[in-house]
């Protein structure tokens, strides 16, 4: 039966119109999400592609935000476009809108052009009155589905567009289940469904105060609206600012012809994956549900079955479903996220999408996907998120904690292992709490009865999610593989309450409240009573991670090296790639219990003479910290030395006396006490040095060069060991390079005078070595005055080192210890302004984390002009907090630096970051 369609009445539309805005499905294609959402997009080239999609059209993401500037009205045209569409799909589907005899229902669901799983809204079954329900029956021969749709769509379109309180609909359902003595929904009756039909009505009416719409375009009319105002509902919000997804882009509108998988038992729906999206493993992965609509599924009412039992249910259907999953991923050439429906038999494809992966997955689908020969090593490198390899580095279980977990009985429960990693913290069993706790850094673990998009708010600070019912599927799973967040999901033997705050174990009298301690492996499924204690994994074993980065390593320009101050970090460093140390804090090893002491001798000094006798009793202590640091920076293909960057001494000196007041509380004590003569007379002497030693402004006082030009001897005692450390190293076979970095300098003098220093001691221990040991000088540029002066700067250094912590700190004015505190993540987080929906942003990111490219950016692109050109050979690194922030990493790679350093977790993250850099620089130059 072929039909000819006919686009007349919607092509008249458009010319009526500004605007085209509205496209038929076989108008679309794949490069047009930016317009039709990713939804639309991919239901268009599915349906281009001969896939069998029930027919519909997409409003675009103009006409949302078209909706938005016109005060919250149809931009003139829309709704003309939509009724002409309309059209052609009753024509495509020989049903007709409204219909008594043979009427069309539709679905209005959203889709933006980044997927925002469950964020917005959807209604369903759209099309149904009193009298197109009869329709309805006399086409399918089936009262108690005709009466099921239409009371799911009142339910549905009630609570959405209306605005009605969900609970009053369960509620009669519940009494109706209680009166025909069934326990699920799919059990009560159609007499049954026919009389709560009319009561869902009036209870829709008394619950919005509002009339019940009976004229199927008047329905269709209010959920289009619904779904571009669910653009800009709090959930979504705070999903967009927090996957920093653009406020601007608006929802496309996708309205496509119904298929029911609740006709029976060779009906159903379903959602799946083309590999499994938490190990990566290439099997179709996913769920469905008999008989059931789709918000069955992803709702998390019912717990679905494994995809795989389709095979044995249907397996016709389970045939030409693979053959299609396959076919879209190679179209796609990545592993899409599919949502299905049977009706009577015949399958139809809903939805295909890029999928949703954890950290795991992406990396394993990447470098499966280059060795099947379906992408490019580049291509694999640029679709792994940086943050993802963050992840895949987190820790894990201690596994002989979890055994003795296990074994006392604290192992309360298996659920579904929804998104893996470890999670360990507080039970809180609502998303307000979550976010109370989580934001004032309480770990928490989200306990839900059942997965929901509301809950987004608490399952962005929570440590992990655990929940009762719902599968690994259900919306807030995606959610949180998406967050990275470790997820238990479907734990049947859990008894939540909500309202009590607190869950029950079948079985068992174990009760955890909130506020308890429980822990969840979101990789096993396995929920805990208590904390167990997390171990970092084995970066030696993740092949794939391994592989990826070595691909990396190939594509980018800048190094990556590690801050590390011990030789077990500078050894991890290696381990995880890193090419050097670029920035070896010294005085951490001044902190150490059995140093202390002489590092206060050394400060009390009241000659330089004292001063020396202390120093000389700390100088073996740092030779060995050097000489491990050297040992352990050694390439592991060559036996060669990397370069070590090692800082002379940078904090103020009372951070390593005791406190001024704690020490007058004691010196107080003492004098009232009285008989401790002794500890007084040595409390006072220390009380009197800290005393005079205290400055209003510590981080911009006697610190950083500052404290060597005044106590030259610390410098000396310092370069010393250094040199010496790498004589030592050198002498047993390995050659080392050693970096001499002064902090804080703010003016050329200071760093003229340091090198002077330093190099009278070089060539001192050369006469004693009878030879010279190679070294290189250099300085921090963490001063606006530095940056400005950088030309004058790099004179007198071999190297530059941006030290955009201070940088960050002296160009803002804000205090690195406090500010983040009392104000900054405010300014992130936006403030309160009376009468205003959105909260007013300050700050789009901390600029602590987040290198400031229009303020402190400048004065680093700056120095790095200015110091190249009085020095063209001077190497520039960065070993700020930034240096592991991958968008910070974009900036240093545009800049032109020669490396980042960060710690040594953060390597792996950094080698990533900086090959996308560099891949994109080199997109942009093309
Ligand atoms: C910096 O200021 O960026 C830096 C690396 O030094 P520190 O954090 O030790 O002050
Ligand atoms: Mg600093």
């Amino acid at each position: 039966m072929t039909q000819q369609i006919t686009h007349s009445e919607l092509d008249e539309a458009v010319k009526q119109s500004p605007r085209k805005w509205v496209y038929l499905f076989s108008e679309g294609n794949a490069t047009m999400r930016e317009l039709l959402g990713g939804k639309g997009a991919g239901v268009a080239e599915m349906t281009n592609a001969g896939l069998p999609v029930p027919p519909g059209f997409t409003i675009t993401t103009e006409a949302c935000n078209a909706y938005y500037e016109d005060n919250k009205q149809f931009p003139k045209g829309v709704w003309e476009q939509v009724k002409a569409a309309l059209k052609v799909v009753e024509q495509q589907t020989g049903k007709s809108f409204g219909n008594k005899e043979n009427p069309l229902l539709v679905s209005v669901r959203s889709g933006a052009k980044f997927s925002m799983p469950g964020m917005m809204d959807t209604v369903l079954n759209l099309g149904i009155n009193d009298e197109t329900v009869h329709g309805l029956i006399a086409l399918t021969g089936d009262e108690r589905f005709a009466y099921d749709a239409y009371r799911r769509f009142i339910q549905m379109f009630s609570k959405i567009v209306l605005d009605a309180d969900p609970r009053d609909f369960e509620h009669v359902l519940d009494t109706y289940k209680e009166r025909e003595g069934v326990k699920t929904d799919a059990e009560i009756s159609a007499g049954a469904l026919k009389q709560i039909v009319v009561e869902f009505k009036q209870v829709a009416e008394k619950s919005s105060g509002q009339s019940f719409p009976t004229d199927v375009y008047d329905q269709l009319h209010k959920a289009i609206e619904a779904v571009f105002s669910s653009w800009n509902n709090k959930r979504a919000i705070d999903y967009r600012n927090f996957n920093k997804i653009p406020h601007s882009l608006g929802t496309g509108v996708n309205v496509q012809t119904m298929v029911f998988g609740n006709m029976g038992n060779d009906s159903g729906t379903g959602v799946a994956f083309t590999r499994n999206p938490s190990t990566g493993e290439k099997v179709l992965y996913g769920e469905y549900l008999l008989n059931a609509q789709g918000e069955d599924v992803v709702a998390g009412i019912r717990t679905p079955s494994k995809i795989s039992r389709l095979e044995e249910d249907l397996p016709a259907v389970y045939e030409q479903f693979q053959q299609i999953a396959e076919r879209l991923e190679k179209h796609y050439r990545d592993m899409q996220d599919l949502e299905f429906t049977v009706e009577k038999g015949r399958l139809y494809m809903l939805q295909t999408r890029s999928a949703k992966r954890n950290a795991q997955a992406a990396v394993k689908v990447a470098v499966d996907m280059v060795r099947e020969g379906l992408i490019s090593e580049e291509e694999a490198v640029k679709r792994v998120e940086p943050s993802q390899v963050y992840q895949l580095l987190l820790p894990r279980f201690d596994e002989e904690d979890k055994k003795r977990a296990t074994g006392s009985g604290r192992l309360l429960a298996k659920g579904l292992n929804a998104s893996p990693g470890a999670a360990a913290g507080k039970a809180v069993f609502d998303a307000d709490t979550a976010e109370d706790l989580g934001k004032k850094g309480v770990p928490v673990v989200l306990v839900r009865p059942e997965t929901s998009p509301d809950d987004v708010h608490g399952m962005l600070v929570a440590k992990g999610i655990l929940t009762a019912r719902g599968g690994a599927t259900s919306h807030a799973a995606v959610v949180a593989r998406g967050l990275g967040l470790p997820c238990v999901a479907g734990t049947e033997t859990l008894r939540v309450s909500e309202s009590e705050k607190l869950f029950r174990v079948s079985g068992s009298d174990v009760v955890i409240k909130e506020g308890d301690d429980i822990s969840i492996d979101g990789g096993t499924g396995e929920v805990f009573k208590g904390i167990i204690k997390t171990v970092d994994p084995d970066f030696d074993k993740e092949e794939d991670l391994k592989a990826l980065l070595t691909w990396a390593d190939k594509f980018r320009k800048l190094g990556v090296w590690a801050n590390a101050d011990y030789p077990r970090d500078a050894k991890r460093a290696v381990t995880f790639g890193a090419e050097g140390i670029g920035l070896c804090r010294t005085e951490h090893m001044f902190m150490e219990q059995e140093r202390l002491p002489i590092v206060q001798k050394m400060i009390l000094s009241k000659t330089s003479e004292e001063r020396v006798v202390a120093l000389d009793q700390l100088l073996p202590f740092q030779r060995a910290d050097f000489k491990g640091l050297f040992e352990s920076m050694v390439n592991p293909e060559t036996g060669e030395g990397y370069p070590v960057v090692i800082r002379l001494i940078d904090p103020p000196l009372h951070e390593f006396l005791p406190s001024y007041e704690e020490l007058l509380v004691d010196v107080t004590r003492l004098e009232t006490q009285g008989g401790h003569e002794a500890e007084l007379a040595e409390k006072k002497t220390m009380l009197e040095a800290v005393g005079a030693m205290r400055e209003m402004n510590p981080m911009l006082g006697l610190r950083g060069c500052r404290l060597g030009l005044l106590f030259p001897e610390i410098n000396v005692m310092q370069t010393r060991a250094i040199l010496e450390a790498a004589a030592q190293v050198a002498k047993a076979g390995t050659k080392v390079y050693p970096k001499i970095m002064i902090p804080l300098v703010g003016h050329v003098n200071e760093l003229k005078e340091v090198r002077r220093q330093l190099e009278a001691v070089a060539q001192e221990i050369a006469g004693e070595l009878g030879g010279a040991i190679d070294y290189k000088f250099g300085t921090m540029i963490e001063l606006p005055r530095a940056a400005l002066t950088a030309d004058q700067i790099a004179t007198q250094a071999d190297f530059f080192s941006f030290g955009t912590n201070d940088l960050t700190q002296t160009t803002f004015g804000y205090s690195r210890d406090d500010a983040e505190g009392k104000f900054l993540l405010r300014y992130v987080e936006g403030l309160d302004e009376p009468g205003a929906k959105e909260k007013v942003k300050i700050l789009p990111v901390n600029p602590f984390q987040t290198l400031d490219r229009d303020g402190v950016g400048q004065l680093v692109a700056m120095a790095v002009e200015k110091g190249r050109r009085t020095n063209p050979n001077i190497e520039l690194g960065i070993c700020g907090e930034h240096g592991g922030d991958p968008d910070s990493i974009e900036f240093c790679n545009q800049v032109g630096l020669n490396y980042v350093s960060c710690s040594p977790f953060r390597v792996p993250v950094a080698r990533l970051a900086a090959a996308q850099a560099a891949l994109t620089r080199s997109e942009k130059d093309r």
